[in-house]
């Protein structure tokens, strides 16, 4: 079946008792046992299993053709669950760009647990030069945030496999819709369904997807149920009703960042665009190899400074100052601001989460802000 498809058949089923086209909410947290003490339902007990956790989990691990899926209740707590699913003294390999959440997650909350080094994942002699015995897990994020640079999932599964080392990447900004890591050879994907699988800017939610079911997986159920960082069967049921639209979000948000994108940089007051779809991207030749859609995320930096950038965030109408990304409404931030004293993110970047409003109109609008 091709994505649309599933998007749309692979979390739903109709009700057997009713006939409801939509599966119903099932908000119960615990379960009737059966007269001989048994679960015949398949359910016991919300946290370890429900209906609509079960539902999205299965057009997720489809989505990202993976075998399994457990969904979590924010990305971070997903991103958490694969860091407590190692033993302690295990070493990570994490690009030096990872998202500032989980990056200050290891820092912060993992110190003295498990050890990481933050590297330039995509150049293969930083890599190897960082493997160490002890090395279980690399980390990739392609795209990267907020520069938007692309590491070869390939070439580090390649790397990772001389060394029996697990390859997890955080396909957040690609989507499934634009980017499979799995079929690239990664282990397991991870999602912050926050962004564009929720796409409505108005639920939190965390997943990960694996390609085969080992003693590793085994692990990470066992931190999302007795951990139990899980979505509410409302959170569940909502995304399964976005996931829906989510091919078709996709692709309408990334032919709004392609147009974008070129108009930005034929702007006299744009120093620089980063962009995967753009032909000026300095690695294309990646981008075209493992994406198919250059997804909808980009940057870009103002001539001038900070104050420059600043005035025009502040000028727009139609765009919103805030971060997140992945809404149907189109978002700017200051990304070093949101990053903190230890960003090494240019002050005068700006990070554009394309949206779906008419790109006449948000043309439009950031042409009247640059004036
Ligand atoms: C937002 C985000 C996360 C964290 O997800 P939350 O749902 O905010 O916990 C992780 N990785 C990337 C790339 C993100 O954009």
């Amino acid at each position: 079946m091709n994505i649309e498809t599933i998007a749309i058949h692979g979390g739903n089923h109709i009700d057997t008792k009713t006939k409801a086209v939509v599966q119903p909410i099932v908000m119960a947290t615990t379960f009737e046992r059966d007269a001989d003490g048994g679960f015949s339902s398949g359910y016991q007990y919300s946290r370890s299993a429900n209906p609509n956790r079960d539902a999205l989990e299965k057009v997720l691990a489809q989505l990202e053709q993976g075998v399994e899926a457990a969904a979590f209740s924010s990305g971070n707590a997903a991103g958490m669950a694969v860091f407590q699913s190692l033993e302690p003294g295990s070493h990570i390999i994490a690009p030096d760009d990872m998202y500032h959440g989980l990056r200050n997650q290891l820092k912060q909350l993992f110190a003295g647990i498990l050890e990481f080094d933050f590297i330039d994942v995509n150049n293969e002699e930083t890599l190897r030069s960082h493997i160490k015995a002890n090395t279980r897990v690399i980390w990739v994020e392609t795209p990267s945030n907020p520069l938007l640079k692309i590491t070869n999932i390939k070439k580090v599964v390649a790397i990772a496999r001389e060394h029996n080392i697990k390859v997890v990447c955080d396909n957040t900004f690609a989507t499934p819709v634009c980017q499979q890591p799995l079929t690239l050879g990664a282990d397991l994907v991870m999602h912050s369904t926050t962004k564009y699988f929720g796409g409505h800017s108005d639920l939190m939610g965390g997943a990960l997807i694996t390609a085969e079911k080992t003693d590793w997986w085994e692990k990470i159920r066992n931190v999302q149920t007795m951990g139990g960082a899980i979505p509410s069967p409302m959170d569940c049921y909502y995304l399964v009703r976005s996931i829906k639209t989510l091919p078709y979000r996709v692709k309408g948000h990334v032919n709004n960042a392609l147009l974008l994108a070129a108009f930005l940089e034929n702007h006299p007051r744009v120093e620089q665009v980063m962009y995967p779809g753009l032909t000026s991207h300095p690695q294309q030749r990646i981008v075209k190899e493992q994406m198919t859609l250059p997804g909808a995320m980009m940057s870009f930096t103002l001539k001038g400074g900070e104050e420059e950038a600043k005035k025009v965030i502040n000028s727009l109408k139609i765009f919103t100052q805030a971060t997140s990304l992945g809404g149907v409404e189109s978002l700017i931030e200051h990304r070093a601001s949101v990053e903190g004293p230890d960003t090494k993110t240019p002050f005068n970047l700006l990070r554009v989460s394309v949206g779906l409003e008419h790109i006449d109109d948000l043309i439009a609008d950031l042409e009247q802000a640059m004036a």
